[in-house]
């Protein structure tokens, strides 16, 4: 099917301004705050080289992740992918992950917004995407806890290996948004622990 019928069949309007035939206006683009430099996030036993941040999680760049992830507009994936892609300093790194979501609402949204954004960048940048981690507990999102310390060891032992792959030097990990980083770094120590070594990640946004 052509991007013709896709656009006959789903409309596309900006997010933010209700404009015509795109998901992200030029108008509102050039509102986004980008984040200049990489995040080195505050963590004790830190495994991460650093956190690639796009955006702050605020206004446009809020409601292009909402709307991806409640109203399932999966082409704000790639869209999001192409800004992250361009206006970013993207890693050189052997593969690319998303921090995994479990199974259970998995089902309930029907894809995870962290792994569309991953696919998409995996094929601007011929990178290749493997599914490395798996989430065993169905936890309360991050966002609800407020006490730090307890998000902090509210994540302990979430995330397995998936899928083990010898010689992997490099791997960058994807998530929608981050605040401590304690989860990318969850993430990130289980990849330490079968032999990668230098583990990079990145989100979309940051928010508090
Ligand atoms: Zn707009």
């Amino acid at each position: 099917m052509t991007n013709f019928f896709v656009d006959l069949i789903f409309p596309k309007f900006c997010v933010n301004c209700n404009k015509f035939n795109t998901l992200l206006c030029e108008k509102c683009f050039e509102k986004i705050n980008f984040y200049p430099f990489p995040l080195k996030p505050e963590i004790d036993e830190c495994c991460l080289e650093n956190i690639i941040v796009m955006a702050e999680y605020e206004s446009i760049v809020k409601k292009l992740i909402t709307t991806l992830k409640y109203q399932g507009i999966k082409n704000i994936g790639q869209t999001l992918a192409r800004m992250i892609y361009y206006t970013t300093n993207f890693p050189r790194v052997d593969m690319i992950t998303s921090v995994p979501l479990h199974k259970k609402r998995q089902r309930q949204r029907g894809f995870n917004q962290a792994t569309e954004i991953a696919l998409e960048l995996s094929k601007i940048t011929k990178i290749p995407f493997t599914k490395l981690l798996k989430r065993t507990k169905h936890s309360h999102p991050q966002a609800k806890i407020s006490d730090k310390n307890k998000r902090l060891t509210h994540l302990k032992n979430t995330f397995i290996i998936n899928q083990k792959i010898l010689n992997l030097k490099s791997v960058l990990i994807i998530d929608d948004v981050t605040t401590t980083g304690t989860t990318l770094n969850e993430c990130a120590q289980i990849l330490k622990q079968v032999g990668v070594k230098k583990i990079y990640g990145l989100t979309v946004a940051h928010g508090n």
